[in-house]
């Protein structure tokens, strides 16, 4: 089927007490391997790309592989534009075709973040696209790799400015700052469940999770009845991915052959994929 927004998925998962993963992909590998696992389990999904997927394969690249893909399928695949701070950016994913864009306007003083927000909500709405954008701050940990090493703080969400912000933009979903960090290695985060709870008690719209990868399975199984709908899971693919190659390298000093160490990787990762799917309650939602 061709690409949806994240509308429709989210609102029945909002009614059924499920998440749907948002999964970050940059190259063939992980689309393909993304996409194979949610069909094995029948669920729908989001496929993000950061600006980090751009530099490895270009935005226009991306979309031609991703609408190719999802027209194969069965399942609902939304393409989501993750975290974009500008304007132009938007506006050229959704020309290519995404059909779901993040403003990410966290840093700005709330009225800016309110006012940029709204132009693109101004923007996308007509054009069926889906938008999120976030208030509070999810922070960043610092680690050699990382872009951003300098982005490191968070600021929890405050409900009362989550209730004006969603109300006076006319967002799709909320990204709500509640104790997670993008780039956690290791699943150490602890949610503050109460402070989510406030937040669902004023808005009716889907929250939205950033940095699960450090958030505990059992936290991640309750989340979904809690009121996040989306969760975005990116740098455990990445590790479990890495980890693979790694192995499958140092165990066979004489392999070569690229497709083979891929194939390895894939293979695990699909298995990783399933498995967030499984814990996330998405499984099983689209019909045979
Ligand atoms: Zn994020």
């Amino acid at each position: 089927m061709s690409l949806v927004n994240f509308n429709k998925m989210l609102a029945r998962a909002r009614r059924e007490n499920y998440a749907v993963g948002a999964f970050n992909v940059y190259h063939l590998q992980d689309i393909t391997t993304v996409l194979a696992a949610a069909e094995a389990v029948r669920s729908p999904v989001i496929l993000a790309t950061t600006r980090d997927a751009f530099a490895h394969s270009t935005m226009e690249d991306l979309v031609a592989v991703i609408k190719r893909r999802a027209r194969a399928t069965e399942i609902p695949v939304c393409l989501h534009l993750d975290h974009a701070r500008d304007f132009d950016t938007i506006i050229r994913a959704i020309f290519a075709g995404y059909t779901s864009v993040m403003f990410d306007g966290s840093s700005l003083p709330l009225a800016e973040n309110i006012h940029k927000t709204r132009e693109i909500v101004k923007v996308a709405e007509p054009l069926n696209v889906s938008v999120e954008a976030e208030i509070g701050r999810v922070g960043r940990v610092q680690t050699q790799y990382s872009e951003e090493k300098t982005d490191d703080g968070a600021v929890f969400s405050d409900p009362g400015e989550v209730k004006k912000f969603v109300e006076e933009t006319g967002i799709d979903a909320c990204a709500i700052a509640i104790g997670s960090l993008h780039g956690m290695q290791k699943q150490e985060a602890s949610l503050n469940l109460n402070l989510l709870e406030e937040i669902r008690k004023r808005v009716e719209i889907p929250l939205v999770l950033h940095g699960s990868s450090g958030v505990k399975e059992t936290e991640l199984k309750e989340i979904g009845a809690r009121g996040i709908q989306k969760v975005n899971i990116g740098t455990r693919l990445q590790r479990v991915f890495t980890d693979e190659m790694r192995r499958i390298l140092a165990e066979n000093k004489n392999l070569h052959d690229s497709v083979k160490v891929l194939e390895s990787a894939r293979k695990a990762l699909k298995k990783e994929v399933i498995h967030k799917i499984e814990i996330l309650g998405s499984s099983n939602k689209v019909r045979n």
